[in-house]
């Protein structure tokens, strides 16, 4: 048998896995973020119909600028946004990766603050781009001043700030994204996947005047799209002007601009679970207090849970009784999804007979 050693991969890549979630069919799957309520039959009505009205011209190449779906997304965004500020791609990872593409490279370097979103050192390292990861501050918290210091010392190309933080939950202020930009003159990242959980004023704020800042988003969580693979970034004109020279051509299908265009339509109704995900993660969050475990703060609809003598047997224990949860590997901690209140209450209730 031929395997990975016999062929020519690059040298860098050699040892390395694929990344991902287990992917496990489980009646309570809350180990990825997603948002666990289908799509309302409303909006999967209006989807089809608009793929429908799609197929038939799949014989000719994707509208290559995208620009109806672009306006689309700057009128959800809000911020005065105009749509030659907003791009979108595959996913926000395939954004990031991009932005990488774009603004990283052997000759750049980008930095971050971990424990946080796995896939940045990946993007890193396939992009060719040196990576290094700060510490947190404690309680994963993160202050303007321990930021920009960071910063100064390493002068990299691109920083990469996710708020609220995957997988601590932590939200970032204003205050430090500002002081960030300010410690230097490269690319700053935020990452807000998400965004529409968190009660911290979003850093599309501070767009007008920062060229070199890039908020990214996803439809993938709040939106409850994530099989549909859309992520979008809001930046100055010029930023975006980047992104768009190492984009492959056709990069988003017609499929998924239709299908992207039928479910901002009903923005309001696919965010209508929102505050009863947030219900559910707070729930969580008194639940496991009480069972004198240790939640660290979330803005997000997942809580980061610390006190787990063996975090891989809860898991494994959790598996059996069906449900899916996710080891990050951060020392005695396991994170747990904020589900429907029926899946929460299953989560909670497996959770008390497992540790018992
Ligand atoms: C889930 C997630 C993303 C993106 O996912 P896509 O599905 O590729 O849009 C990006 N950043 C963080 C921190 C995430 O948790």
């Amino acid at each position: 048998m031929t395997d990975l050693n016999d062929i020519p991969l690059r040298p860098d890549l050699r040892g390395q896995l694929p990344y991902g979630a287990p992917q496990i069919n489980v009646p309570v799957a809350l180990n990825v973020n997603e948002n666990t309520f289908g799509i309302p039959e409303v909006v999967a009505v209006e989807i089809i119909q608009r793929l429908a009205a799609e197929v038939i011209g799949l014989n000719r190449y994707p509208d290559r600028e995208f620009m109806q779906l672009r306006g689309k997304l700057a009128d959800y965004l809000g911020f005065g946004l105009i749509p030659e500020q907003l791009w979108a791609a595959n996913g926000s990872n395939e954004i990031l990766m991009q932005a990488f593409q774009a603004f990283g490279g052997p000759a750049s370097s980008a930095i971050s603050f971990g424990p946080t979103y796995s896939m940045y050192p990946n993007i890193a390292r396939i992009s060719l781009t040196p990576y290094r990861e700060y510490e947190r501050e404690a309680n994963f918290e993160l202050s303007a001043d321990y930021v920009a210091q960071r910063i100064r010392d390493s002068k990299p190309g691109i920083v990469l700030l996710c708020s609220p933080n995957n997988p601590t939950g932590t939200p970032i202020s204003l205050e430090v994204i500002e002081a960030a930009y300010q410690a230097f003159d490269g690319i700053l990242i935020v990452d807000e996947a998400y965004a529409e959980f968190s009660e911290e004023e979003s850093a599309l704020s501070l767009l007008s005047g920062r060229p070199r800042l890039m908020i990214s988003r996803t439809m993938s969580k709040a939106f409850a799209f994530a099989g549909a693979r859309v992520g979008y970034v809001a930046a100055d004109a010029s930023a975006i002007d980047a992104l768009r020279i190492v984009r492959l051509p056709y990069h988003l299908s017609s499929l998924t601009q239709a299908a992207a265009l039928a479910a901002l339509s009903f923005s309001e109704l696919l965010l209508e679970n929102v505050a009863q995900i947030k219900g559910q993660r707070d729930r969580i969050v008194r639940q496991v207090t009480g069972m004198g475990l240790r939640a660290y703060r979330s803005d997000s609809n997942f809580v980061l849970v610390e006190g787990f003598k063996d975090p891989n047997g809860v898991f494994e224990r959790l598996l059996e009784r069906g449900v899916l949860i996710r080891n990050v590997g951060i020392p005695n901690t396991l994170r747990f999804t904020a589900g429907t209140e029926s899946e929460t209450t299953k989560l909670l209730a497996e959770l008390a007979l497992v540790l018992d």
